[in-house]
Protein backbone atom coordinates (compact mmCIF):
# COMPACT_ATOMS: atom_id res chain seq x y z
CA UNK A 1 0.00 0.00 0.00
CA UNK A 2 0.85 3.22 -1.15
CA UNK A 3 -0.35 5.31 1.13
CA UNK A 4 -1.25 4.77 4.95
CA UNK A 5 -4.54 3.79 4.57
CA UNK A 6 -6.61 2.62 7.70
CA UNK A 7 -8.32 -1.01 7.34
CA UNK A 8 -10.43 -0.51 10.17
CA UNK A 9 -11.90 2.22 12.73
CA UNK A 10 -14.62 4.52 12.51
CA UNK A 11 -13.97 8.23 11.26
CA UNK A 12 -14.86 8.93 14.44
CA UNK A 13 -13.47 7.05 16.65
CA UNK A 14 -10.29 7.77 14.63
CA UNK A 15 -10.77 11.22 15.46
CA UNK A 16 -11.73 10.40 18.94
CA UNK A 17 -8.68 8.70 19.47
CA UNK A 18 -6.40 11.43 18.17
CA UNK A 19 -5.54 9.36 15.70
CA UNK A 20 -5.14 9.16 12.15
CA UNK A 21 -7.03 11.66 9.96
CA UNK A 22 -10.11 10.49 8.52
CA UNK A 23 -11.10 9.80 4.70
CA UNK A 24 -13.94 11.62 4.95
CA UNK A 25 -13.82 15.36 3.28
CA UNK A 26 -14.74 17.34 6.66
CA UNK A 27 -18.32 18.29 6.06
CA UNK A 28 -19.69 17.62 9.49
CA UNK A 29 -19.16 18.52 13.22
CA UNK A 30 -19.74 15.07 13.97
CA UNK A 31 -20.56 13.85 17.68
CA UNK A 32 -18.78 11.64 19.74
CA UNK A 33 -20.63 8.43 18.99
CA UNK A 34 -20.93 5.83 16.53
CA UNK A 35 -24.35 4.05 16.36
CA UNK A 36 -24.51 1.17 15.41
CA UNK A 37 -27.88 -0.27 15.94
CA UNK A 38 -31.84 1.07 16.03
CA UNK A 39 -34.90 -0.19 16.72
CA UNK A 40 -38.30 1.79 17.22
CA UNK A 41 -37.50 4.66 19.48
CA UNK A 42 -34.25 3.28 20.27
CA UNK A 43 -30.56 3.30 18.93
CA UNK A 44 -27.51 1.92 20.13
CA UNK A 45 -23.55 2.93 19.92
CA UNK A 46 -20.96 0.89 18.94
CA UNK A 47 -20.34 1.00 23.02
CA UNK A 48 -23.50 -1.36 23.78
CA UNK A 49 -24.94 2.26 25.10
CA UNK A 50 -28.49 2.25 24.48
CA UNK A 51 -30.36 6.29 23.73
CA UNK A 52 -33.61 7.19 23.08
CA UNK A 53 -33.91 9.29 19.72
CA UNK A 54 -35.33 12.46 19.66
CA UNK A 55 -34.02 13.37 16.43
CA UNK A 56 -34.79 10.58 14.30
CA UNK A 57 -32.37 11.16 11.38
CA UNK A 58 -33.20 14.59 11.33
CA UNK A 59 -36.91 13.57 10.86
CA UNK A 60 -36.17 10.53 8.69
CA UNK A 61 -36.96 7.58 10.71
CA UNK A 62 -40.77 8.76 10.76
CA UNK A 63 -42.09 5.02 11.81
CA UNK A 64 -39.25 4.46 13.90
CA UNK A 65 -36.45 2.67 13.15
CA UNK A 66 -36.39 -0.37 10.91
CA UNK A 67 -40.21 -0.54 10.81
CA UNK A 68 -41.07 -4.03 10.73
CA UNK A 69 -43.90 -3.37 7.81
CA UNK A 70 -41.39 -1.05 5.40
CA UNK A 71 -38.68 -3.86 5.90
CA UNK A 72 -40.87 -6.93 4.95
CA UNK A 73 -41.70 -5.32 1.30
CA UNK A 74 -37.99 -3.64 1.33
CA UNK A 75 -36.85 -7.62 1.71
CA UNK A 76 -39.38 -8.52 -0.84
CA UNK A 77 -38.50 -6.12 -3.43
CA UNK A 78 -34.56 -7.18 -2.52
CA UNK A 79 -35.60 -10.63 -3.82
CA UNK A 80 -37.39 -9.47 -7.23
CA UNK A 81 -35.59 -6.25 -8.74
CA UNK A 82 -33.32 -3.56 -7.61
CA UNK A 83 -33.07 -1.00 -10.54
CA UNK A 84 -33.88 -0.60 -13.85
CA UNK A 85 -33.78 2.70 -15.80
CA UNK A 86 -36.42 5.43 -15.90
CA UNK A 87 -36.26 4.08 -20.18
CA UNK A 88 -38.63 1.51 -18.66
CA UNK A 89 -42.24 2.09 -17.27
CA UNK A 90 -41.84 0.94 -13.48
CA UNK A 91 -45.08 -0.43 -11.75
CA UNK A 92 -43.80 -0.04 -8.12
CA UNK A 93 -43.72 3.79 -9.20
CA UNK A 94 -46.52 3.82 -10.28
CA UNK A 95 -48.43 2.38 -7.46
CA UNK A 96 -45.92 4.92 -4.71
CA UNK A 97 -46.33 7.92 -7.13
CA UNK A 98 -50.50 7.19 -7.10
CA UNK A 99 -50.33 6.28 -3.69
CA UNK A 100 -49.18 9.91 -3.32
CA UNK A 101 -51.62 11.92 -5.16
CA UNK A 102 -54.98 9.72 -4.07
CA UNK A 103 -53.98 11.10 -0.61
CA UNK A 104 -52.88 14.72 -1.74
CA UNK A 105 -53.87 17.42 -3.35
CA UNK A 106 -51.33 16.99 -6.10
CA UNK A 107 -52.08 15.31 -9.52
CA UNK A 108 -48.46 14.28 -10.24
CA UNK A 109 -44.98 12.79 -9.11
CA UNK A 110 -41.60 13.27 -10.14
CA UNK A 111 -38.92 10.62 -8.29
CA UNK A 112 -35.54 11.82 -6.98
CA UNK A 113 -33.14 11.00 -4.00
CA UNK A 114 -33.30 14.12 -1.88
CA UNK A 115 -34.88 17.01 -0.23
CA UNK A 116 -32.38 19.53 -2.58
CA UNK A 117 -33.31 17.76 -5.60
CA UNK A 118 -36.83 17.71 -5.13
CA UNK A 119 -36.27 21.19 -4.72
CA UNK A 120 -34.66 21.58 -7.69
CA UNK A 121 -36.61 20.04 -9.38
CA UNK A 122 -39.60 22.12 -7.87
CA UNK A 123 -37.47 25.09 -9.12
CA UNK A 124 -37.16 23.93 -12.64
CA UNK A 125 -40.80 22.96 -12.92
CA UNK A 126 -41.76 26.46 -12.20
CA UNK A 127 -39.39 28.30 -14.52
CA UNK A 128 -40.19 25.59 -17.12
CA UNK A 129 -44.06 26.21 -16.81
CA UNK A 130 -43.90 30.20 -16.92
CA UNK A 131 -41.35 29.74 -20.13
CA UNK A 132 -43.02 27.13 -22.20
CA UNK A 133 -46.24 26.73 -21.20
CA UNK A 134 -47.17 30.70 -20.44
CA UNK A 135 -44.65 31.78 -22.74
CA UNK A 136 -43.84 34.77 -20.20
CA UNK A 137 -39.89 34.33 -19.65
CA UNK A 138 -40.49 34.32 -15.83
CA UNK A 139 -37.57 33.01 -13.59
CA UNK A 140 -37.17 34.59 -10.08
CA UNK A 141 -38.47 32.62 -7.17
CA UNK A 142 -38.90 34.36 -4.18
CA UNK A 143 -38.07 32.86 -0.75
CA UNK A 144 -38.06 34.09 2.71
CA UNK A 145 -35.13 34.96 5.37
CA UNK A 146 -33.78 32.06 7.34
CA UNK A 147 -35.27 29.12 5.41
CA UNK A 148 -33.62 26.17 4.41
CA UNK A 149 -33.99 24.69 0.88
CA UNK A 150 -30.45 22.80 0.24
CA UNK A 151 -27.43 22.31 -0.77
CA UNK A 152 -27.01 22.41 -4.59
CA UNK A 153 -26.10 25.73 -6.29
CA UNK A 154 -29.89 26.23 -6.25
CA UNK A 155 -31.10 25.44 -3.55
CA UNK A 156 -28.63 27.33 -1.04
CA UNK A 157 -29.13 30.21 -3.25
CA UNK A 158 -33.05 29.63 -2.48
CA UNK A 159 -32.18 29.19 1.32
CA UNK A 160 -32.57 32.23 3.28
CA UNK A 161 -29.39 32.27 5.39
CA UNK A 162 -25.94 33.76 4.68
CA UNK A 163 -23.75 31.04 5.90
CA UNK A 164 -24.62 28.33 3.75
CA UNK A 165 -23.44 30.65 0.74
CA UNK A 166 -20.27 31.67 1.59
CA UNK A 167 -17.41 30.65 -0.18
CA UNK A 168 -19.68 29.14 -3.41
CA UNK A 169 -19.87 33.04 -5.23
CA UNK A 170 -20.94 33.07 -7.74
CA UNK A 171 -24.27 32.40 -7.22
CA UNK A 172 -26.99 31.73 -9.72
CA UNK A 173 -29.57 34.47 -11.05
CA UNK A 174 -32.86 34.23 -10.31
CA UNK A 175 -33.62 33.99 -6.01
CA UNK A 176 -34.20 36.49 -3.31
CA UNK A 177 -35.22 36.59 0.05
CA UNK A 178 -37.68 38.94 2.05
CA UNK A 179 -38.15 38.11 5.98
CA UNK A 180 -40.95 35.81 7.03
CA UNK A 181 -43.94 37.34 8.17
CA UNK A 182 -43.12 40.55 6.11
CA UNK A 183 -46.25 41.11 3.85
CA UNK A 184 -45.34 45.13 2.19
CA UNK A 185 -41.82 43.67 1.91
CA UNK A 186 -42.74 40.62 -0.25
CA UNK A 187 -44.92 42.71 -2.60
CA UNK A 188 -42.34 45.00 -3.34
CA UNK A 189 -40.40 42.28 -4.43
CA UNK A 190 -42.98 40.40 -6.85
CA UNK A 191 -42.10 42.04 -10.03
CA UNK A 192 -42.47 40.79 -14.15
CA UNK A 193 -39.85 38.29 -13.54
CA UNK A 194 -41.24 36.34 -10.70
CA UNK A 195 -42.17 33.06 -11.31
CA UNK A 196 -43.13 31.51 -7.62
CA UNK A 197 -42.89 31.97 -4.00
CA UNK A 198 -41.27 28.95 -2.10
CA UNK A 199 -42.46 28.50 1.78
CA UNK A 200 -41.78 26.28 4.53
CA UNK A 201 -45.01 25.68 6.40
CA UNK A 202 -42.76 25.24 9.57
CA UNK A 203 -39.06 26.84 9.21
CA UNK A 204 -37.46 24.09 10.67
CA UNK A 205 -33.51 24.31 10.15
CA UNK A 206 -34.13 27.96 10.79
CA UNK A 207 -35.42 27.51 14.39
CA UNK A 208 -38.74 25.98 14.32
CA UNK A 209 -41.30 29.08 13.01
CA UNK A 210 -44.66 27.71 12.30
CA UNK A 211 -45.88 30.08 9.59
CA UNK A 212 -48.53 32.63 10.30
CA UNK A 213 -52.16 31.21 8.69
CA UNK A 214 -53.17 34.65 7.91
CA UNK A 215 -49.67 35.49 6.32
CA UNK A 216 -49.87 32.44 4.31
CA UNK A 217 -52.98 33.17 3.27
CA UNK A 218 -51.95 36.21 1.74
CA UNK A 219 -48.89 34.83 0.22
CA UNK A 220 -51.61 32.39 -1.97
CA UNK A 221 -53.48 35.06 -2.62
CA UNK A 222 -50.60 37.60 -4.10
CA UNK A 223 -50.07 34.39 -5.82
CA UNK A 224 -53.61 34.22 -7.57
CA UNK A 225 -53.47 37.72 -8.39
CA UNK A 226 -49.81 37.91 -9.94
CA UNK A 227 -50.27 34.39 -11.45
CA UNK A 228 -47.02 32.96 -9.58
CA UNK A 229 -47.12 29.38 -8.24
CA UNK A 230 -47.04 28.45 -4.93
CA UNK A 231 -43.69 25.97 -4.13
CA UNK A 232 -44.16 24.36 -0.12
CA UNK A 233 -41.02 22.82 0.76
CA UNK A 234 -42.60 19.64 3.43
CA UNK A 235 -38.63 18.18 2.41
CA UNK A 236 -38.75 18.45 6.55
CA UNK A 237 -42.65 18.57 7.45
CA UNK A 238 -43.94 15.82 5.06
CA UNK A 239 -45.40 12.78 5.71
CA UNK A 240 -46.96 12.92 9.10
CA UNK A 241 -44.39 14.86 10.68
CA UNK A 242 -46.70 18.11 11.84
CA UNK A 243 -49.98 15.80 12.50
CA UNK A 244 -51.29 15.71 9.25
CA UNK A 245 -49.45 13.73 5.87
CA UNK A 246 -48.57 17.22 4.68
CA UNK A 247 -48.36 20.11 6.91
CA UNK A 248 -49.97 22.60 3.91
CA UNK A 249 -52.80 20.51 4.54
CA UNK A 250 -53.39 22.32 8.60
CA UNK A 251 -53.99 25.93 6.47
CA UNK A 252 -56.34 24.28 4.22
CA UNK A 253 -54.12 25.83 1.20
CA UNK A 254 -53.18 23.76 -1.60
CA UNK A 255 -49.68 24.34 -3.12
CA UNK A 256 -49.34 24.48 -7.04
CA UNK A 257 -46.18 22.42 -6.18
CA UNK A 258 -44.71 20.77 -3.28
CA UNK A 259 -41.70 18.94 -2.12
CA UNK A 260 -40.75 15.78 0.40
CA UNK A 261 -37.93 13.65 1.05
CA UNK A 262 -37.19 13.53 4.58
CA UNK A 263 -39.45 10.86 6.32
CA UNK A 264 -40.51 9.32 2.22
CA UNK A 265 -38.57 6.74 2.76
CA UNK A 266 -38.31 5.38 6.30
CA UNK A 267 -34.33 6.39 6.21
CA UNK A 268 -34.17 5.18 2.52
CA UNK A 269 -33.03 8.08 0.24
CA UNK A 270 -35.71 9.33 -1.82
CA UNK A 271 -37.45 12.38 -2.35
CA UNK A 272 -40.34 13.41 -4.68
CA UNK A 273 -41.62 16.79 -5.77
CA UNK A 274 -45.59 16.64 -6.54
CA UNK A 275 -47.56 19.39 -8.78
CA UNK A 276 -50.33 20.02 -10.04
CA UNK A 277 -52.25 18.25 -13.02
CA UNK A 278 -52.08 21.64 -14.70
CA UNK A 279 -48.54 21.94 -14.66
CA UNK A 280 -47.96 18.47 -16.61
CA UNK A 281 -47.14 19.90 -19.83
CA UNK A 282 -44.09 21.55 -18.12
CA UNK A 283 -42.45 18.53 -18.48
CA UNK A 284 -41.62 16.73 -22.00
CA UNK A 285 -39.40 13.43 -22.09
CA UNK A 286 -35.85 14.80 -21.43
CA UNK A 287 -36.63 18.11 -20.33
CA UNK A 288 -35.77 16.87 -16.27
CA UNK A 289 -35.02 13.61 -14.80
CA UNK A 290 -32.38 11.17 -12.46
CA UNK A 291 -30.59 7.76 -13.10
CA UNK A 292 -31.78 6.26 -9.46
CA UNK A 293 -35.16 8.94 -9.09
CA UNK A 294 -37.85 6.01 -8.20
CA UNK A 295 -35.97 2.66 -8.76
CA UNK A 296 -38.09 -0.16 -7.92
CA UNK A 297 -36.55 -0.46 -4.26
CA UNK A 298 -37.27 3.01 -3.64
CA UNK A 299 -40.26 3.17 -5.30
CA UNK A 300 -41.17 -0.19 -2.79
CA UNK A 301 -40.31 1.30 0.57
CA UNK A 302 -42.04 4.73 -0.27
CA UNK A 303 -45.37 2.14 -1.00
CA UNK A 304 -44.70 0.52 2.10
CA UNK A 305 -44.26 3.77 4.11
CA UNK A 306 -47.64 5.83 2.64
CA UNK A 307 -49.36 2.56 3.23
CA UNK A 308 -48.26 1.97 7.04
CA UNK A 309 -48.68 5.76 8.01
CA UNK A 310 -51.92 5.58 6.45
CA UNK A 311 -53.14 2.04 8.34
CA UNK A 312 -51.47 2.95 11.49
CA UNK A 313 -53.18 6.74 11.36
CA UNK A 314 -50.00 7.54 11.75
CA UNK A 315 -50.56 11.27 11.21
CA UNK A 316 -53.21 11.65 13.57
CA UNK A 317 -51.02 9.69 16.50
CA UNK A 318 -48.47 12.04 15.15
CA UNK A 319 -50.87 15.14 16.70
CA UNK A 320 -51.81 13.63 19.46
CA UNK A 321 -48.51 12.46 20.34
CA UNK A 322 -47.25 16.23 19.57
CA UNK A 323 -49.73 17.36 21.94
CA UNK A 324 -48.33 15.62 24.61
CA UNK A 325 -45.47 16.59 24.46
CA UNK A 326 -45.91 20.02 24.34
CA UNK A 327 -48.18 19.92 27.41
CA UNK A 328 -45.96 17.85 29.25
CA UNK A 329 -42.89 20.52 28.29
CA UNK A 330 -44.99 23.28 28.83
CA UNK A 331 -45.90 21.75 32.27
CA UNK A 332 -42.44 20.85 33.15
CA UNK A 333 -40.37 23.87 32.02
CA UNK A 334 -42.88 26.64 33.16
CA UNK A 335 -41.15 29.30 35.29
CA UNK A 336 -37.28 28.44 33.98
CA UNK A 337 -35.95 31.79 33.02
CA UNK A 338 -33.53 30.09 30.45
CA UNK A 339 -36.88 28.92 28.55
CA UNK A 340 -38.40 31.37 26.26
CA UNK A 341 -40.91 29.92 24.40
CA UNK A 342 -42.14 26.33 23.06
CA UNK A 343 -43.49 26.41 19.99
CA UNK A 344 -44.06 23.85 16.54
CA UNK A 345 -46.67 21.59 14.99
CA UNK A 346 -47.28 17.87 15.76
CA UNK A 347 -43.63 16.20 16.52
CA UNK A 348 -41.97 18.82 15.18
CA UNK A 349 -41.01 20.77 18.54
CA UNK A 350 -38.95 23.72 18.92
CA UNK A 351 -37.79 25.18 22.45
CA UNK A 352 -36.02 28.63 22.48
CA UNK A 353 -33.55 29.22 24.76
CA UNK A 354 -31.65 32.47 26.16
CA UNK A 355 -28.62 31.28 25.13
CA UNK A 356 -27.16 28.70 23.00
CA UNK A 357 -27.97 25.12 23.77
CA UNK A 358 -24.81 23.00 22.06
CA UNK A 359 -23.80 21.79 25.60
CA UNK A 360 -27.02 20.83 26.24
CA UNK A 361 -27.10 18.44 22.98
CA UNK A 362 -23.50 16.70 24.61
CA UNK A 363 -25.16 16.20 27.72
CA UNK A 364 -28.01 14.94 26.89
CA UNK A 365 -26.07 12.32 24.98
CA UNK A 366 -24.49 11.75 27.85
CA UNK A 367 -27.69 10.76 30.00
CA UNK A 368 -28.92 8.43 26.64
CA UNK A 369 -31.26 11.27 25.09
CA UNK A 370 -30.51 12.17 21.57
CA UNK A 371 -31.66 15.57 20.62
CA UNK A 372 -30.81 18.35 18.13
CA UNK A 373 -30.67 22.27 17.69
CA UNK A 374 -32.29 24.45 15.19
CA UNK A 375 -30.11 27.63 15.07
CA UNK A 376 -27.91 28.33 18.21
CA UNK A 377 -30.24 28.63 20.68
CA UNK A 378 -33.23 26.37 20.26
CA UNK A 379 -33.68 23.01 21.06
CA UNK A 380 -35.19 20.88 18.37
CA UNK A 381 -37.43 17.62 19.33
CA UNK A 382 -38.15 15.50 16.37
CA UNK A 383 -38.77 11.85 17.76
CA UNK A 384 -40.49 9.33 15.18
CA UNK A 385 -44.45 9.67 15.11
CA UNK A 386 -45.16 6.31 16.95
CA UNK A 387 -43.18 7.32 20.01
CA UNK A 388 -44.53 6.10 23.02
CA UNK A 389 -46.22 8.31 26.43
CA UNK A 390 -43.81 6.34 28.51
CA UNK A 391 -40.55 7.41 25.94
CA UNK A 392 -41.89 11.13 26.09
CA UNK A 393 -41.92 11.18 29.31
CA UNK A 394 -38.50 9.77 30.00
CA UNK A 395 -37.57 12.45 27.18
CA UNK A 396 -39.03 15.34 29.29
CA UNK A 397 -37.85 13.84 32.73
CA UNK A 398 -34.38 13.97 31.65
CA UNK A 399 -34.54 17.53 29.35
CA UNK A 400 -35.77 19.11 32.51
CA UNK A 401 -32.82 17.56 34.63
CA UNK A 402 -30.27 18.68 32.17
CA UNK A 403 -31.87 22.49 32.02
CA UNK A 404 -31.93 22.79 35.69
CA UNK A 405 -28.77 21.68 36.03
CA UNK A 406 -27.58 23.68 32.82
CA UNK A 407 -29.19 26.88 34.72
CA UNK A 408 -27.86 25.82 38.38
CA UNK A 409 -24.20 25.99 37.41
CA UNK A 410 -24.83 28.88 35.20
CA UNK A 411 -26.13 30.77 38.21
CA UNK A 412 -23.67 29.79 40.64
C1 LIG B 1 -33.38 18.81 4.94
C2 LIG B 1 -34.09 19.82 4.16
C3 LIG B 1 -33.78 20.06 2.81
C4 LIG B 1 -32.62 19.38 2.11
O1 LIG B 1 -32.80 17.99 2.02
P1 LIG B 1 -31.56 17.05 1.62
O2 LIG B 1 -32.18 15.68 1.54
O3 LIG B 1 -30.55 17.18 2.70
O4 LIG B 1 -31.06 17.52 0.32
C5 LIG B 1 -34.54 20.97 2.11
N1 LIG B 1 -35.55 21.63 2.70
C6 LIG B 1 -35.89 21.43 3.99
C7 LIG B 1 -37.04 22.18 4.57
C8 LIG B 1 -35.16 20.54 4.77
O5 LIG B 1 -35.46 20.36 6.05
Amino acid sequence: MGKDAQGSGSAAANAAAGGHESSLFQTYARYPLSLVKGEGSWLWDDQGNKYLDFMAGLAVTNLGHAPVKVKEKLKAQLDELWHVSNLFHIPGQEKAAALLTANTCADAVFFCNSGAEANEAAIKLARRYHQKVKGSGRYEIITFTQSFHGRTLATLTATGQDKVKEGFLPLPAGFLSVPLHDLPALEAAINDNTAAIMIEMVQAEGGVHPVEPEFLQAVTELCKQHGLLLIVDEVQTGMGRTGKLFAHEHYGIEPDIFTVAKGLGSGFPVGAMLGKGYLRDAFTAGSHGSTFGGTPLASAVVAATIEAMLEDSVAQRAAEAGEYLTAQLQEKLAGIPFVKSIRGKGLLIGIECAEPVGELVLEGQRRGLLFVTAGPNVIRLLPNLLVTREEIDQAVSILTDIIHAHTAVNQA
